[in-house]
C-alpha cells in the first residue's frame, strides 16, 4: 500500500533532497528545506506543496516563480496525486500561497 503522505522527492525520486544522490551534481532543491510550509497538505516542509515554491529543480532545470511554473506543475503526476489523496481523505487542500495563514 502506498503512503498517502509521501513528499515529492519520495515519489518522483529526484535525489535532490538533503543527502540525496543528486545533490553533488545538481544541488539541493528548496522544497525540502522550506520549513515554513511544514505540514501543508500533510507533507514534510513543502514536500506536498512544491508547485508553490520558486526555484524548484524538477526536470533538471530551475523553475520560475509560482505564476510561471503553475501550468507545468498542474500537469505533474505528483500534483495530481496530492489533489486526489486530499480529496479522498476529505482534508483541506492548499493550492496557493495565498491560502496560507
Ligand atoms: S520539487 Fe524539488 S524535491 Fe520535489 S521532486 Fe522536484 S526537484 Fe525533487
Amino acid at each position: 500500500m502506498s503512503n498517502p503522505k509521501q513528499n515529492c522527492w519520495e515519489v518522483l525520486g529526484c535525489g535532490r533532497e538533503p543527502g540525496g544522490i543528486n545533490t553533488d551534481s545538481l544541488g539541493v532543491c528548496p522544497v525540502p528545506t522550506t520549513y515554513n510550509c511544514d505540514g501543508v497538505n500533510g507533507g514534510t516542509n513543502a514536500g506536498r506543496f512544491c508547485w508553490a515554491i520558486a526555484g524548484t529543480l524538477c526536470g533538471g532545470v530551475v523553475q520560475g516563480i509560482y505564476a510561471q511554473k503553475a501550468t507545468n506543475c498542474m500537469r505533474c503526476p505528483f500534483y495530481l496525486q496530492v489533489v486526489q489523496e486530499t480529496y479522498e481523505s476529505r482534508e483541506t487542500l492548499i493550492l496557493s500561497p495565498k491560502q496560507l495563514k
